[in-house]
């Protein structure tokens, strides 16, 4: 099941934690946020740690950063905003509540599209919110099974930004699309890296029309929020089907085991308290819009277009390399040297297939510079596209010098007078298969060229064989 097949039935609605990770310190305190492979514990402070007496101070650079990626969703940007104490005990929330924001969010009524099957989805983004990411929880084996838990503080205080759709999205396939264009966005502002691990961490609410709605709590991977959704839309499916009605409740969606499981039920929910942080004062940020919007960089459906114009790209081809910054990059360092069309055709389809084959990222492909080697070297007829694709899987694989790996495994395509030598030879030498080729076979020429390849090791272009035997073969 793909999902596809349910349109009109499926309703889903998406709560997307993203840390903006490239601040340089958390949101209420001086600690860094770079604590990526840090010993747990070591980047705490009174307050991230919420100790008793200390005071939070509001990072600027978080509510402007905030506020940006409000405007590249075209949302409103409040007039006020105003933070509040979220009032819930956890082990990785010492204080006994979360700042977050309630009444008064940063940002609201936005706008996201995504490509839902030749189409354009608009969904629409309720609220974009700042909160504080509380610490970590770190289980022995799943959540179920673990002995104990353990708490990490290094991750408490982070600067989170939550972004709330309305129930807008109709397939966990669109989910999925919907979070990579999220992310692509938040790149392209430079405010967060999607690559660190929990960068980004989601919630999802998934009914089908008439049904109960289920929320599935802290799905962390990229691939786990389609996952998650398939699993349990096809419970909720079997249910029906059953005749058993599906309940509102919360679950857990278990990544090892790729299942949701039962967190707590409606009668258990909690019931937060929510009242405004009065250690933090409101905030007038409507004025800081005009400021922030002419800071705005070019966005990736701006970039898309740009790229149609500015090289004769394909939509495709546009679609693909814009998709991620990097690669969008990338594409406009080696288009700035080569044929644009054919550098889209080779990071877009090749390049981009071999990354995906080995699940890794463009920040681990080699060098733009040897990119625009290849393509030199290919445009010049001096190696075929099968070689240049052979060039390039080395320099994944292998990495070095594409000079080296050209001369080193004979890829360079051997000269015409070469080939030319070798088509006289493979005449003189199978008299049999030209007196078949005249007698109208002509499935001997193919026969011949063989033999030419085998000759030049196979380094020959086989169309150029083709044609200098068959002008050979006219004449004698
Ligand atoms: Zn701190």
């Amino acid at each position: 099941m793909d999902g596809d097949g349910l349109e009109g039935s499926v309703i889903i609605g998406l709560e997307i934690h993203c840390q903006l990770n490239k601040l340089n310190s958390k949101l209420f305190c001086g600690c860094s946020t770079k604590q990526q492979g840090l010993e747990p514990n070591t980047m705490t402070c009174p307050v991230c740690l919420g100790l008793p007496g200390a005071l939070p101070v509001i990072n600027k650079k978080a509510v402007e950063y905030s506020i940006m990626v409000g405007l590249a969703l075209s949302c409103e940007i409040a007039e006020h905003t105003q933070f509040y104490r979220k009032n819930y005990y956890y082990p990785d929330l010492p204080r006994g509540f979360q700042i977050t924001q309630y009444d008064w969010p940063i940002a609201s009524n936005g706008i996201l599209t995504v490509e839902a099957d030749g189409e354009e989805r608009t969904v629409r983004i309720r609220r974009v919110h700042m909160e504080e990411d509380p610490g970590r929880l770190v289980h022995q084996g799943s959540i179920e099974t673990s002995k104990f838990v353990l708490v990490d503080y290094n991750r408490s205080g982070m600067p989170l930004l939550e972004v709330v759709t309305e129930p807008d999205l109709r397939s966990p396939k669109e989910a999925r699309r919907f979070i990579n264009k999220l992310r692509n966005i938040l790149e392209y502002l430079d405010v967060f890296d999607g690559s660190l691990e929990g960068a980004l961490r989601v919630d999802a609410n998934v009914s089908l029309r008439g049904g109960a709605r289920v929320e599935i709590k802290n799905i962390s991977s990229y691939k786990g929020v389609e996952r998650a959704l398939l699993f349990e839309i096809s419970r909720q499916q079997n249910m029906k089907r059953r005749g058993v009605k599906v309940t509102q409740e919360t679950r857990h969606y278990d990544d090892e085991r790729n299942c949701t499981i039962t967190l707590r039920t409606k009668e258990q929910a909690e019931e937060y308290r929510y009242y405004p942080e009065p250690d933090l004062v409101p905030l007038s940020v409507k004025s800081w819009e005009p400021r922030l919007k002419a800071t705005l960089p070019e966005l990736p459906d701006a970039r898309r277009e740009r790229f149609k114009k500015q090289y004769s790209i394909s939509d495709d081809h546009a679609k693909v390399i814009t998709s991620e910054i990097r690669v969008a990059n990338y594409y406009e360092c080696v288009a700035g040297k080569c044929e644009p069309r054919l550098a889209a055709t080779w990071v877009a389809d090749y390049l981009k297939g071999e990354l995906n084959y080995r699940d890794r990222d463009i920040k681990d492909a080699f060098e733009p510079e040897k990119m625009i080697y290849i393509l030199e070297q290919l445009k010049t007829g001096i190696i075929t596209d099968k070689g240049a694709v052979e060039v390039m899987r080395a320099l994944l694989d292998e990495g070095g010098d594409p000079k080296d790996i050209i001369l080193s495994r004979n890829l360079a395509k051997v000269e015409t007078d070469i080939t030319k030598a070798a088509v006289k030879d493979v005449i003189k030498e199978n008299l049999e298969a030209i007196r078949d080729y005249k007698d109208g076979k002509p499935q001997a020429l193919n026969y011949l060229v063989g033999k030419v390849m085998k000759k030049t090791n196979g380094r020959a272009d086989p169309a150029e064989v083709n044609l200098l035997l068959r002008e050979l073969l006219e004449c004698t």
